[in-house]
């Protein structure tokens, strides 16, 4: 089991480790501070460096519950010292660009009744599906007017250790589906944005809303009948 820093403190950027497993698609270390890509947010890129070489880190996935850290050429052998860091620039966009997402789910359920039925997103982009029976670009202006307002409004992003009972009988959770997290899972992590969004979720975000900065509403677009998708852009 590898000791996944980010679940707990988003913003330690590099970290020592010792390579667990050398294997051609990549290395499996004792600690990491790398995301492995899952639930709508892509894997970390970064460097690993040792005693003698450097690797870029092109990808982080998820394999047989390992993370797995992808690499192009031969990775250090097994118990090798490392050193890894994450690309920062790339990440924190990943951040602000995953917690404006939260907001604006937060946005469209409080003001709108509507759930969110799917969402993906890249550094800078995302896109969001709703269970809307419309979206115009005139609805798009509006719900990008109040996005911002609730971004700079400075809420508290938090990560809480949510007891799965607990969990099970919250009724944000309840909405966003708790109950599908496998049941060994216990606690289960929570990002709670103040008065926005609640929800079970593994990824990365900014510690205060108002790190997100501007965030503009590029497309609303009509994916079929109570399917409406609207894209973003986080940053410049
Ligand atoms: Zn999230």
């Amino acid at each position: 089991m590898t000791e996944e820093l980010a679940k707990k403190d988003a913003y330690i950027r590099s970290t020592e480790a010792v390579v667990v497993e050398a294997a051609p698609e990549g290395v499996v270390l004792d600690r990491t501070v790398f995301y492995a890509e899952g639930g709508g947010q892509p894997g970390d890129h970064g460097w690993l460096r040792w005693d003698g070489g450097e690797l870029k880190i092109t990808d982080t996935v998820r394999r047989d519950g390992r993370v797995v850290h992808v690499v192009e050429g031969s990775p250090p052998a097994e118990g090798t010292a490392v050193q890894t860091e994450v690309d920062w620039e790339r990440r924190h966009l990943l951040m602000r660009t995953h917690t404006a997402l939260h907001v604006l789910s937060g946005i469209i359920w409080t003001d709108y009744g509507a759930k969110v039925t799917g969402g993906n997103m890249q550094s800078g982009e995302a896109r969001m599906d709703f269970e809307l029976e419309s979206m115009s670009a005139e609805f798009g202006r509006e719900v990008e007017g109040k996005l911002n307002a609730a971004l700079a409004g400075g809420r508290r992003v938090q990560v809480l250790f949510v007891l799965r009972a607990e969990a099970l009988a919250d009724p944000d959770l309840i909405r966003t589906k708790v109950s599908l997290i496998p049941e060994a899972v216990d606690p289960i992590r929570v990002i709670d944005i103040d008065g926005v969004d609640r929800q079970a979720d593994g990824g990365t975000h900014v510690a205060n809303t108002n790190e997100v900065g501007q965030v503009r509403v590029v497309k609303t677009e009509s994916k079929g009948k109570a399917f409406k998708r609207m894209r973003i852009a986080v940053g410049d």
